[in-house]
């Protein structure tokens, strides 16, 4: 069935089968009762999973139509500090049928985890590579710094009046 935005008994078909499809795959929610939405994760090994943002709100797909449903890998290192390790290209688009929509989310919750699975990993210590700001790869895990050094506050942003310049975004 086509799933359309604007009909309620629509967006709870489509928000059924979402929750059904990441159940069948063995992913397992974040927020067992939630009033948000829901998050699958799928458990990929040595501290990676793969995380769906379904935009499912208590089992019905979220009413902004232009809400799309993300996936991406998260690492979570031994700082218990979770780093972004990947993502799929697209997201996925409520529009069409129904079962399309889920086809082709199951199809980027498979290409992220196998990006995951065969991306590079640290050769010292095995930890999976995040890519820096600076399009450089390195280990999560920063396994080459003392572990009390890691845990330093970031350099001190310069002020010039209100307006920071750091990394040139506002906060
Ligand atoms: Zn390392």
């Amino acid at each position: 069935m086509r799933y359309e935005n604007s009909d309620p008994c629509s967006r709870m078909q489509l928000g059924l089968a979402i929750i059904s499809a990441c159940e069948e795959r063995g992913m397992i929610p974040l927020y067992p009762d939630t009033v948000k939405e829901q998050v699958y994760r799928l458990d990929c090994g040595n501290n990676r999973v793969v995380l769906v943002y379904t935009t499912v709100v208590t089992m019905s797909a979220r009413e902004v139509g232009t809400d799309s449903i993300k996936v991406c890998a998260v690492y979570r290192n031994s700082d218990m500090k979770d780093c972004g390790i990947g993502k799929a290209k697209h997201r996925v688009h409520r529009v069409g049928q129904v079962e399309d929509i889920v086809k082709r989310m199951l199809q980027r919750i498979d290409q992220v985890a196998e990006t995951i699975a065969t991306s590079e990993c640290c050769t010292d210590c095995g930890a999976p590579k995040g890519l820096s700001k600076a399009g450089n790869l390195y280990c999560l895990e920063i396994c080459w710094k003392p572990k009390a050094a890691r845990n330093q506050a970031p350099p001190r942003r310069v002020n010039y009046g209100r307006r920071t310049w750091w990394r040139g975004r506002p906060r």
